[in-house]
């Protein structure tokens, strides 16, 4: 079946559906179906998603804000909309909803109003940093953004005591101090892996020991792009 035919094989039921985190071609032929035949998607940014409706052809459906500041006053409207019989998306602006991004609450209130939640695979920028890092992948844990201030030394003591690959989200403005922090509590010896602008024209992989790291980052002339931070394991921990 053409991608562009529209599907009858999707049930009512409130679909997570992963979208690209830079190269457009990745998003899933069934994201894609879906995307087509939904009656109504939600989404962190109508704007951003008009405009990837647009550049894949899909005539945009009913597109409703559903962001982190009111996305808990929408689980009712979307549990509604379920209950109705419809098909319900919901898309972040970019890779998967829930993770760094809204969708966890509506997915707690559609399971507890009794609703199906079908999650629909597709780009994560975690999972695709970690699997090319070079780092452990089968024992790690993604632990998000670090908090900017208060309690980010704690939260980074707590990512050091895991003693198991640690994978991290950190923008352009605070890598560098990330960087600097980790080599304050792991020692400039430890394995760090900092992607850049993953899928994107200049995408970077820097693997390595932390110290020698921090100076190719500051030896640029300016820090720019989206980062993952992926920290290995001590010799000690091993
Ligand atoms: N939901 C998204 C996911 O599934 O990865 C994450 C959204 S979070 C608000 C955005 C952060 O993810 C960025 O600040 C960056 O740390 C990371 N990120 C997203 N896209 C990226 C990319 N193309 N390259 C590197 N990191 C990226």
């Amino acid at each position: 079946m053409s991608i562009k035919e529209k599907s009858t094989n999707f049930a009512s039921a409130l679909y997570l559906v992963a979208t690209p985190i830079g190269n457009l071609d990745d998003i899933s032929v069934r994201s894609l179906k879906l995307l087509r035949v939904a009656d109504v998607i939600f989404c962190e940014d109508t704007r951003n998603t008009g405009q990837l409706l647009k550049l894949y052809g899909i005539a945009a459906p009913r597109l409703v804000s559903c962001h982190e500041h009111n996305e808990q006053s929408q689980v009712d409207v979307i549990i509604q909309e379920v209950n109705l019989g419809k098909i319900v998306v919901y898309v972040s602006d970019a890779g998967t909803p829930a993770i760094s991004d809204p969708g966890g609450r509506i997915v707690q209130g559609a399971i507890q109003a009794g609703i199906d939640v079908v999650s629909v695979p597709g780009a994560t920028a975690f999972v695709t940093a970690l699997v090319a890092s070079g780092l452990n992948c089968n024992e790690f844990a993604f632990l998000g953004f670090p908090p900017q201030k208060k309690g980010r030394k704690n939260f980074l003591l707590h990512a050091k005591s895991l003693g198991i690959t640690v994978v991290l989200y950190e923008s352009p403005y605070r890598i560098i101090t990330l960087i600097e922090e980790i080599i304050e509590l792991w020692g400039i010896e430890i394995e760090l892996c900092v992607a850049r602008e993953l899928t994107k024209l200049h995408e970077e992989y820097l693997r390595g020991k932390a110290g020698e790291i921090l100076q190719q980052i500051r030896a640029k002339s300016s820090v720019k792009g989206e980062f993952v931070v992926i920290i290995g394991v001590l010799s000690k921990d091993k």
